[in-house]
């Protein structure tokens, strides 16, 4: 958002200007340099975004007082300014009215793509580790099976519409301007269906359930999301179908935890073990092995299989496995374990004394 203009600079406008002063100079400044009278001419087209933008916060009274007090950073985030599309659909009712297009330029773009569809899977974490081939079934639009998609009864076909002419849109002449309007007769399709299909009643579209094979990579997790590109509902006629997006979630393991790559779990060991030093036996996503506790681990220690852990979505890389051990203190002691521990109790006890002997020695 560095380096923006001032939107009442970009206007040309005062602060204090009234609403119809900024519609009139907005008009001036889209008109100059609209991207239909200035093709590939990349300097009008951002003059023209820019006063587009300014326009649509100004425009706004809620906007304009935000953009007032704070300024560009106000308006962060709040969706003032989005994309060229975005301004095109807010403002279609004024494109309407200065050039004759609006919802009507939509057919310049070509006929509308289908809509995207979302399916959340919940898998296991084992499956999120080493990835899985699985069907899913999607409840969605598709074409009607009866009619094709046309919409028209069998051995029929569509007429063109009496009130455009099959253009889809009417025009009247206003001042300056013609003025194009999507025809209502036939909602802008251009045809009119005489007999509608019966099992779609003319909509041409279906509700079906169908099944769908997907390829789970190993490494995802939860909030990964797959693309099905196709796989969405239908567009219009011409048009490419919606993309299906699978929403993973990764069910929680009881034994490991999931951190980016790594994967860390926890493990009992008792005093003795820690003292000592000892050899156990630890789960991994490849099946049990062993490892080394050496002499004198404390409690909270940490442990590490190298390239144990998840796979990487993007490289051939593998996380680790950390293993972080609990000491336990033992309960239930017989007499005869009560016994060498308090002997063992003795012997320490000589060892801290004697320490504090010394540390008091040296501080006179
Ligand atoms: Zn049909
Ligand atoms: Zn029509």
């Amino acid at each position: 958002m560095a380096g923006k203009r001032d939107y009442y600079e970009v206007l040309g406008v005062s602060r204090d200007a009234s609403e119809a002063e900024l519609k009139k100079q907005y008009r001036k400044i889209a008109l100059k340099y609209h991207p239909d009278r200035n093709p590939d001419d990349k300097d009008a087209e951002e003059k023209f975004k820019e006063a587009s933008e300014a326009y649509s916060v100004l425009s706004d009274p809620e906007k304009r007082r935000i953009y007032d007090q704070f300024g560009h950073a106000g308006l962060e985030g709040s969706g003032a300014g989005g994309g060229f599309e975005d301004i095109f659909s807010s403002f279609g009712d004024i494109f309407e009215d200065f050039f004759g297009f609006g919802p009507g330029r939509r057919s310049r773009r070509g006929p509308r793509k289908g809509n995207d569809l979302r399916y959340d899977l919940t898998i296991d974490f084992m499956d999120a580790a080493f990835g899985k081939e699985t069907e899913i079934e999607i409840e969605k639009l598709a074409r009607c099976s009866e009619c094709g998609g046309s919409g028209c009864k069998p051995g029929t076909s569509p007429e063109t519409c009496r009130y455009c002419g099959g253009t889809g849109q009417t025009t009247r002449s206003q001042g300056f301007f013609v003025v194009r309007s999507t025809c209502s007769a036939c909602g802008g399709t251009g045809s009119h269906i005489p007999f509608p299909c019966p099992k779609c009643r003319g909509g041409g579209k279906e509700r079906i359930r169908k099944k769908v094979a997907i390829r789970i990579p190993a490494g995802v997790d939860s909030g990964s999301r797959l693309r099905l590109a196709g796989e969405g509902e239908p567009g219009e006629p011409g048009a490419q179908p919606g993309d299906l997006y699978v929403f993973i979630n990764v069910k929680p393991h009881p034994f490991f935890q999931r951190n980016g790559m790594d994967i860390h779990c926890v493990v009992d060991i008792s005093f003795v073990q820690a003292a000592l030093g000892t050899t156990i036996t630890v789960p991994t996503l490849e099946g049990e092995k062993e490892l080394e506790i050496p002499k004198g681990t404390q409690y909270g220690d940490t442990f590490m299989f190298k390239g144990l852990g998840f796979p990487s979505l993007r490289s051939k890389t593998r996380g680790d496995q950390i293993i972080q051990v609990r000491v336990n203190t033992p309960v239930n002691l017989n007499n005869k374990q009560e016994e060498l521990l308090q002997e063992f109790a003795r012997i320490e006890s000589e060892k801290i004394g004697n320490r504090f002997k010394n540390l008091f020695k040296r501080r006179r």
